[in-house]
């Protein structure tokens, strides 16, 4: 039995807005945890729903919009970041790459981040630039965390498959926390608040 105690939102509030290339602000004293996937994979209802806030980020009314990096203060203690989603459908094939490439450069010069978490639609392969977000993350020492999302959304026969890949994908990746996650049923939510209890 973990000796952890739950997690309680005591506080969470905006922080700050930076550009995709900006130097984000450090604090020696604050870890930062960071959330990234592409739009429309659920980012914005999950950080919601952790933190249990109906509306602290805006759940996209307008996919692809928000391109800012956006910091939350979370107990005083600390740095929770929303990237930008990434790989909007109708974003070209450029402004997808730019994208992603500032997602790296994020994940590249911020010395105070300790754990990704990359969010993928459920019912979707795990594409290319996920498994570089979980690599990069390995990489610079973080704790990859790779949320499947809408998991409310699959029937029995496509949650045992999506199990069976997660489990092969442990293989590969031995120490990928993976957590099958619905902002609906709140499937996984109480595992990643877990995981944030660490920082
Ligand atoms: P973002 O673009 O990654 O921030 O994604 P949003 O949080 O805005 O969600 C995109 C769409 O997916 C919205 O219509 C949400 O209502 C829906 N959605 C988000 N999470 C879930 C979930 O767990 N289950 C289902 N069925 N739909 C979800």
């Amino acid at each position: 039995m973990s000796k952890k105690t739950p997690f309680k939102i005591q506080s969470i509030v905006f922080h700050s807005s930076h550009g995709p290339n900006s130097k984000i602000p450090e604090n020696p004293s604050m870890p930062q945890v960071a959330f990234t996937g592409r739009s429309n994979a659920g980012k914005s209802s999950l950080i919601n729903a952790i933190v249990n806030r109906k509306d602290l980020v805006k759940v996209s009314a307008n996919p692809g919009k928000t391109k800012s990096i956006n910091l939350f203060l979370l107990n005083d203690h600390l740095f929770l970041v929303d990237l930008p989603g990434f790989g909007y459908a109708k974003a070209s094939k450029e402004q997808k790459d730019t994208m992603v490439e500032s997602i790296h450069h994020y994940l590249n010069s911020t010395e105070t981040l300790k754990a990704l978490f990359v969010l993928c639609d459920a019912k979707r392969e795990l594409p290319i630039d996920e498994i570089e977000m979980i690599k990069t993350a390995y990489v610079r020492g973080m704790i990859p965390v790779l949320v499947r999302t809408k998991v409310d959304k699959l029937n029995q026969k496509e949650a045992i498959f999506l199990k069976n890949k997660m489990r092969e994908l442990t293989k590969e990746y031995p120490n990928l926390e993976i957590v099958l996650s619905s902002t609906k049923s709140m499937a996984g939510i109480e595992d990643m608040r877990k995981i944030l209890v660490d920082f």
